[in-house]
């Protein structure tokens, strides 16, 4: 697959598509729609486009009402919208920019001034999407960090009371971590930091949240979940890790699980009880499953 970023084009006129599909076909990975419909069909649609060209007046659903649905979706309100329109009178431009559109370009259109906006908003677009990653992932392990963590359980939760879904925790920490990194230096101890949370992401499902919650210990927060399962999980995730020998080393890991009770009115009471039964599982001889009690 290319890693040409990806354009979408809409337009309910073919020869228009054409167009705009010609001036950026060298540079970019093209999807094409040809109304409004079709377009907020595609914009959530892998690959999801970078950009997106959208023109205003088509016969199903408007460019401004499709533009209007995209904002308020989050998993399309980062995609940044250019208008492409007939329509040349300040108005619409100052309209089309208030609906959140990053730029206006008015048919007839020169291919070397859209090949520049659309460089710009996408060059752009790419930038925000690294600082976003660089702020909720962590660097050496590349799952999510504490910061994501604590914010993304708070909306699980409250999910959670609505719905009345159960959910639960898992605070893993590795065992005698310390000895890893005396006897086989830093460098290896971060290798075996990496391989545990490539383990950890292979076992969450999409809607876990899989965190690097400080130096050696992690965080996975499953959703609709009971700790009856939880438990299950956290028993199998360890075995997998007695397995895992990574740089020719064996680790075990120690695991708390808990349950989030309405009565845990916040996500740092549901930590400390799955602390306090790591705790104990490392009293009780570490490499194993201790689920705390409400
Ligand atoms: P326990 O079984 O009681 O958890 O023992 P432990 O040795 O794992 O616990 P301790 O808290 O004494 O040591 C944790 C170690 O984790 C110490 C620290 O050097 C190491 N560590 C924390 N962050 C990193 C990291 O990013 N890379 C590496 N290589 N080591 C780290
Ligand atoms: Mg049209
Ligand atoms: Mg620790
Ligand atoms: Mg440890």
């Amino acid at each position: 697959m290319s890693d040409k970023p990806i354009v979408l084009i809409v337009d309910d006129i073919p020869s228009n598509i054409k167009v705009l599909a010609n001036c950026l076909k060298d540079h970019y990975q093209i999807k094409v729609a040809t109304g409004g419909s079709d377009c907020l069909r595609l914009a959530v649609s892998d690959p999801i486009p970078d950009l997106i060209l959208l023109d205003i007046e088509m016969p199903d659903i408007g460019g401004y009402e499709v533009c209007q649905t995209l904002q308020s979706q989050p998993n399309t309100q980062d995609i940044p919208i250019i208008f492409v329109t007939a329509r040349d009178e300040d108005s619409n431009e100052e309209k089309g920019l208030q609906m959140g559109a990053v730029d206006y370009i008015t048919k007839p259109v020169r291919p070397s001034i859209v090949l520049a906006r659309v460089n710009t908003h996408v060059t752009l677009k790419r930038q925000r999407d690294t600082l976003k990653a660089i702020a909720l992932k962590d660097q050496l392990t590349d799952l999510y960090n504490r910061y994501y963590l604590l914010e993304a359980a708070e909306q699980r939760m409250a999910n959670a009371i609505r719905h009345e879904d159960p959910m639960s925790l898992l605070l893993m920490d590795i065992d005698h971590f310390k000895q890893v990194n005396d006897q086989h230096g830093h460098l290896i101890g971060d290798d075996v930091l990496k391989s545990l949370a490539l383990l950890l992401t292979e076992n969450c499902r999409k809607e876990d949240i899989a965190a690097r919650f400080g130096g050696e210990e992690f965080v996975i927060l499953l959703g609709h979940c009971d700790q009856v399962f939880a438990a299950q999980k956290a028993e199998s995730i360890r075995r997998e890790v007695e397995q895992l020998n990574p740089k020719g080393l064996s680790i075990t890991v120690s695991i708390g699980v808990a349950q989030f009770s309405i009565n845990d009115e916040t996500i740092e009471r549901l930590l400390d009880r799955a602390d306090r039964a790591l705790y104990q599982a490392k009293e009780q001889g570490r490499n194993r499953v201790i689920v705390a009690e409400y």
